[in-house]
C-alpha cells in the first residue's frame, strides 16, 4: 500500500463528472478511480449546491452506498439533477482495508480544526473551497460501530439545522465537542447535520439517505421557522474512555480482564438510565473508567461510582455509541453521556 505517501494525503483532488465505473464500483476497489480524497462537483438544474460527505470512516459505507443508488436511479430515469451535488469521498485507502483508518493515519474526522498531519492541509483546502461560494446544506454520513437508533447530529441549534436532521431522524444530538469533526466545520458555512446510519450498510440506513438527499436536491428552500417539537434532543455532555492498560472483555470475566461489559453493551445504547444502573464490572486492580466534559475536566465521579466489582451510573442519563468492538473502544471511546435537552422559550431557537 501507498500509504507512507504523505503528498497523496495532503492534495485534495478534484472531479466535474463521476469517474467511469463508480455507480457499481465496490467499495474496497474506490482507490482504483481515485487517486486520493475527492470532490467531485456534479451540476444539477439549480444552484447553490447540496454538499455531501461519505467515507471520512472507511469501514462506514451507507453514505456511498446511498449517493450509488441515488444517483444510478436519476441515470437510469435519464433525468438531471434538481440541484448540483458535490460529493466528497473522504478516506479511500482504509476504505479499501475495510478499516476506520489506516496504522498511521489520523482520524478523518478529526482533521477539520487545523493541526499537524498532512490530511489537515487537505481539510484546509476543501473548506476554503466550499467557502468560495454559498452552499444550499451540507451532510456527513457515517455509521456506528455499534447498535444504536438512526440519528441526526447538529452542532448549532438554529431552526435551519433542527429542522435539516429532523428530515433524516426524529431522534437527534447536539454536540459541540469533538469540536475537529466536518460536521462542526461545515455548520459555520450553512445548514449542516451529521447522519448516523446504525450499522454499516444496513438497508434503512441506506434508504434513509437516499431519500434525504432526494428531497434536498428537489426542495426550493430550506424552512428557517423554528420546527414542531415532534422530536427527542439530545446534547452530548461528556466521553467515557477506558484507559490503555485495563484489559477489557465481554461478559463476567473479572478473573481474566480489568474491566468486563455485559454482552448486550450495545442495548443500553439511546436508554434512559436510571441512577445505579450497571454498566460493567472492574476488577480492584482496574485503572478504571475516565470521564471528560466538553471542557475537558475530569468529571468521573459526577457521573459514576464503583460499589464492589459493579461500575454504576451516579445520575440519570443516556449513554450513546457503547459498542462492543474492544479496538474501537480503546482508539475512540466507550461511549458519550447525554442529556436530554429541551428546547425552552430560552433556548429556542
Ligand atoms: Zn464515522
Amino acid at each position: 500500500m501507498d500509504s507512507l505517501d504523505p503528498a497523496r494525503h495532503s492534495r485534495l483532488c478534484r472531479l466535474d463528472a463521476l469517474p467511469r465505473g463508480f455507480l457499481d464500483c465496490p467499495v474496497n476497489r474506490l482507490d482504483t478511480l481515485f487517486e486520493g480524497p475527492t470532490l467531485i462537483r456534479l451540476r444539477g438544474e439549480r444552484r447553490p449546491p447540496l454538499f455531501v460527505s461519505v467515507l471520512l470512516h472507511g469501514n462506514e459505507v451507507s453514505g456511498l452506498l446511498a449517493v450509488q443508488q441515488l444517483l444510478k436511479d436519476f441515470e437510469h430515469r435519464r433525468r438531471p439533477l434538481p440541484r448540483d451535488l458535490w460529493l466528497f469521498v473522504g478516506n479511500i485507502e482504509a476504505a479499501r482495508y475495510g478499516v476506520r483508518r489506516l496504522p498511521g493515519q489520523p482520524d478523518y474526522n478529526r482533521i477539520w480544526a487545523g493541526g499537524e498531519h498532512p490530511e489537515c492541509r487537505l481539510a484546509d483546502e476543501l473548506l476554503d473551497e466550499l467557502r468560495r461560494q454559498p452552499l444550499f446544506a451540507a451532510l456527513d454520513v457515517h455509521n456506528n460501530s455499534g447498535w444504536n437508533p438512526l440519528y441526526g447530529c447538529v452542532n448549532r441549534l438554529e431552526a435551519r439545522y433542527l429542522r435539516l436532521a429532523r428530515r433524516f431522524s426524529a431522534v437527534m444530538v447536539y454536540f459541540t465537542q469533538p469540536h475537529e469533526v466536518l460536521g462542526v466545520a461545515l455548520s459555520r458555512l450553512c445548514p449542516a447535520a451529521t447522519l448516523e446510519c446504525g450499522l454499516s450498510g444496513t438497508a434503512e440506513g441506506v434508504s434513509r439517505v437516499v431519500h434525504l438527499i432526494t428531497e434536498l436536491l428537489a426542495a426550493p428552500a430550506l424552512d428557517a421557522t423554528p420546527p414542531e417539537p415532534d422530536f427527542e434532543l439530545l446534547h452530548t455532555i461528556a466521553t467515557v474512555r477506558v484507559d490503555d492498560a485495563d484489559r477489557i472483555g465481554l461478559g463476567y470475566q473479572l478473573e481474566r480482564y480489568d474491566l468486563c461489559f455485559p454482552d448486550d453493551l450495545e442495548a443500553l445504547n439511546f436508554r434512559r438510565l436510571d441512577a445505579d444502573t450497571a454498566i460493567g464490572w472492574r476488577s480492584p486492580n482496574a485503572r478504571g473508567l475516565c470521564v471528560t466534559d466538553n471542557d475537558g475536566r475530569n468529571v468521573t465521579t459526577h457521573y459514576l461510582r464503583y460499589q464492589g466489582e459493579f461500575i454504576l451510573t451516579r445520575r440519570p442519563c443516556v449513554l450513546s455509541m457503547l459498542t462492543r468492538n474492544i479496538s474501537v473502544i480503546y482508539q475512540d471511546c466507550l461511549c458519550y453521556i447525554m442529556e436530554p435537552y429541551p428546547l425552552h422559550r430560552d433556548n429556542a431557537p
